[in-house]
């Protein structure tokens, strides 16, 4: 991929910058992802911590996780695009919505998590590797 990676919301008044190569990357198709980002799953690039510039004033909302980790989620409080989170245990890792990529084409997804709380019509690749619940634990 060419770094950086840009991205940002809805409104332009938050926009991002990776510096790195994702270290991973997921469709989560749990609840709290359902809710946090109005669709049947969280198409997530993992990417360190350390390689995210923000610009531009966010909120975040905290929920707690299955691990019981806090995952803070955050979000642009003009338009509410969903953009990226954290979480309180692996705080040098940090999730990005791949849909508010400037280039979402450059999303690979490797593996659908939390297939075990997915909407019945909600459609996946067959070909990615599905795990019930979080397979890094
Ligand atoms: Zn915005
Ligand atoms: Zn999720």
């Amino acid at each position: 991929m060419n770094l950086p990676i840009t991205g940002g919301c809805l409104c332009g008044k938050v926009r991002y910058e990776i510096l790195a190569e994702p270290l991973w990357t997921a469709n989560c198709h749990c609840r709290t992802c359902q809710k946090a980002v109005g669709a049947p799953y969280f198409a997530a690039l993992f990417v360190p911590a350390s390689a995210l510039k923000i610009t531009g004033d966010y909120k975040e909302f905290a929920s707690i996780a299955a691990s019981g980790n806090t995952m803070f989620r955050g979000f642009c409080h003009e338009c509410g695009t969903s953009l990226f989170g954290r979480n309180s245990r692996f705080t040098n890792i940090r999730p990005v919505s791949a849909v508010t990529l400037d280039d979402p084409t450059l999303y690979q997804p490797e593996k659908d998590i939390w297939v075990s709380e997915a909407q019945h019509w909600d459609v996946m690749n067959p070909e990615l590797p599905k795990f019930a619940g979080n397979p890094w634990k």
